[in-house]
């Protein structure tokens, strides 16, 4: 740039800027604003160190890092699942085409504001959604996902065999790290393991679940699982995996930051309905409404 032909410092002054918060004159960076074609909004200014300009610039340094990492998960998983990180069959459910049973109305009520809850933010508690095969946990939960995706937020949701796999991949394919996946499970807004306790799950597998559920604990993240099993039931599974000790710790942890959803069938409420005295299933179901309750779901 030829500065002889430049009213140099008319050029400053005019492009001179005041901090917003006390009024300190705050000069542009570099010599990028000398050509003439840049727009004023493309200058960069020197940062006051006033209190509340640092406070501001703080903010938004914490809003880019955190932008930054979204971006560099987003092409992780681009890597790793090739163009989607929800397989097909989760793609086409919504809470529109769930047909609800009207006994489960009030479950998807609690499942929707919940949804609401984790699309504002406010969310930090997990749900395990469980209930017999067959009657719409994982449509409820596919649900879940794809409100969240629409609303741009980062969303695994898959069986934890298809999960953990991918870990393994590491083992032979150098491109992608262990760390990276581990890190992936831990810091993406949300994860979904559907029909936990369905599949064999290995000590290496109890593992890895633990460290990904203490991290999200750790991290204030979410985490939803779809089981038919009860807690007794998990308990009673992920103890085939040879370690009681992990598996009581894996699951005290996931009960201890989940809300509890039973979906249940007609059948079940009638023969709650019979037997008042022994009506177990709904005697849990309405327990664990009354806990969401507690826990501020409604
Ligand atoms: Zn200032």
């Amino acid at each position: 740039m030829d500065l002889e032909n430049t009213n140099y410092t008319k050029v400053i002054n005019k492009k001179l800027k005041k901090c917003g918060y006390c009024g300190k004159k705050l000069k542009p960076k570099g010599y990028d604003y000398l050509y003439a074609n840049i727009s004023a909004d493309d200058i960069e200014y020197e940062r006051c160190d006033c209190k509340n300009a640092k406070e501001y610039w703080n903010m938004k340094d914490e809003i880019e890092r955190l932008k930054q990492k979204r971006e560099h998960y987003k092409r992780l998983i681009h890597r790793i699942y090739k163009e989607t990180y929800m397989k097909a069959n989760y793609q086409n459910k919504n809470f529109e085409n769930y047909n609800a049973r009207l006994v489960n109305r009030k479950a998807v009520e609690i499942v929707k504001d919940y949804t609401k809850k984790c699309i504002e933010g406010s969310e930090t508690n997990g749900m395990i959604i469980t209930g017999a095969s067959g009657i719409g946990k994982t449509h409820l939960a596919a649900a879940i996902a794809n409100k969240l995706v629409e609303d741009g937020k980062i969303v695994l949701m898959g069986r934890l065999t298809t999960l953990l796999d991918k870990i393994k991949e590491t083992f032979v394919d150098s491109t992608k790290s262990e760390n990276e996946l581990i890190e992936l499970y831990s810091n993406v807004e949300m994860i979904i393991i559907d029909d936990l306790g369905t599949e064999r799950i290995s000590k290496w597998a109890l593992e890895k679940l633990y460290t990904i559920v203490e991290n999200r604990n750790e991290n204030r993240l979410p985490i939803i699982i779809t089981t038919r099993f009860d807690k007794n039931g998990l308990l009673k599974r992920f103890r085939e995996g040879q370690d009681e000790q992990l598996a009581d710790a894996v699951i005290a942890k996931l009960y201890q930051m989940c809300y509890g959803v039973t979906l249940i069938n007609e059948k079940e409420l009638v023969y709650a309905d019979k037997h008042k005295t022994n009506s177990t299933n709904q005697i849990n179901y309405n327990k664990k409404i009354k806990n969401c309750k507690e826990k501020g779901m409604n």
